[in-house]
């Protein structure tokens, strides 16, 4: 079964994976010079079905439950499951009783126990939620690993290249916001990358606010992802000053440490949505999509990849799960 994925982001290369792995010869065209930038590239790469409960439909939960596992079997070593921590501001308080009224899987903590997880937030907040079962991973360490891992068992990676159809038995889309096929539409996502050996925070940290909710996701070597806005547009130019000021006040409330941190960089990324927000795996003859991975990606993908993958050889209970997912 030869098969040609166009798109090189976290819904294109989960899908190589899953396709060579049943042994499919797939090829996967990236119009980019290279993976850097794309939406996934963007990514806070949090693996978070309970917490995202909080704004999304239970199929988020149901197909991203599995996502960590599906990470870790792919890309040993990548996937850090410590859970995530939710906190809120004295002031905001409320904030973290209605995030905790629309979602499961938590326990709530007070400040010691807060402090016993996060020393480095000792005595700055009264009250949190943990989700223990979450898990995270560095999206653009994950993403070069499975580029790499792809080329390794066989997989064909070109990088500037649109290829022309009829190349392959089943051709698949996964190019996120640039495909204009349909009722997709662009959510801007900004964030900001800071460099601080000033503060340790050994897993991400949700900081709620009634307007501007953000996240703050440890990576290796002193960096933390301040993420993200959420902007009704498909716009990819510069982060502006306003949301620069509006992430970094909110790291700042998280740590007065960030305030020293350098900005090394930031980044703007346009998530591919649907009406409802949940991703779609859709079939036309031998030409399938995969798309509409909002700000599920990295939490999705696996699920849709096994679908699609499925789909490609034919297993149709598979397809009736799929339906059954997203009712
Ligand atoms: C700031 C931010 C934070 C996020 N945080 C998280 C998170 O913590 N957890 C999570 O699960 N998700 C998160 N997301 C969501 C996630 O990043 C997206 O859902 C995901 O990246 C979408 O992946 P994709 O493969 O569909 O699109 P993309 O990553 O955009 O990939 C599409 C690829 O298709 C290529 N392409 C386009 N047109 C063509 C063509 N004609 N031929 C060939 N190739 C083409 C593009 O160059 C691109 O490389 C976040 C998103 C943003 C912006």
């Amino acid at each position: 079964m030869k098969v040609l994925i166009r798109g090189a982001g976290v819904a294109g290369l989960t899908l190589a994976h899953e396709l060579a792995t049943r042994g499919a010869d797939v090829t996967v065209v990236d119009k980019r010079s290279e993976i850097a930038g794309n939406a996934s590239w963007q990514a806070g790469g949090m693996l978070a079905p309970w917490c995202e409960r909080e704004s999304a439909e239970e199929a988020v939960l149901t197909l991203g439950r599995g996502a960590a596992d599906w990470w870790d079997a792919a890309l040993t070593g990548h996937v850090c499951r410590r859970g995530t921590l939710v906190l809120a501001p004295a002031r905001d308080a409320r904030e973290l009783d209605r995030f905790g009224r629309r979602t499961s899987g938590f326990s709530q903590l007070d400040a010691c126990e807060i402090a016993a997880l996060e020393p480095a937030l000792a005595g700055r907040f009264g009250r949190g939620l943990y989700y223990a079962g979450e898990a995270h991973l560095d999206p653009r360490k994950a993403l070069l690993a499975l580029r790499d891992k792809l080329l390794g068992i066989g997989v064909r990676i070109d990088f500037g290249r649109c290829a022309a159809s009829g190349y392959a038995d089943v051709e698949v889309d996964c190019t996120g916001i640039a495909d204009r096929r349909s009722e997709l539409r662009g959510v801007r996502g900004e964030m900001l990358i800071l460099h601080t050996g000033e503060i340790s925070l050994a897993r991400p940290v949700r900081l709620l606010h009634p307007r501007i909710p953000v996240y703050v996701v440890p990576r290796s070597e002193n960096l933390f992802m301040v993420g993200a806005t959420m902007i009704e547009c498909d716009a990819a130019g510069p982060i502006t000053a306003r949301s620069i000021m509006e992430l970094l006040g909110a790291a700042y409330a998280l740590h007065p440490a960030f305030g020293e941190a350098e900005l090394v960089q930031t980044g703007v990324g346009v998530r591919p949505a649907f009406a409802d927000n949940l991703p779609r795996v859709e079939r036309d003859g031998t030409n399938i999509r995969i798309n509409g991975l909002y700000r599920h990606g990295f939490l999705l993908a696996p699920a849709m990849a096994g679908q699609a993958a499925d789909m490609i050889f034919g297993n149709p209970a598979a397809k009736e799960f799929a339906l059954e997912a997203h009712r």
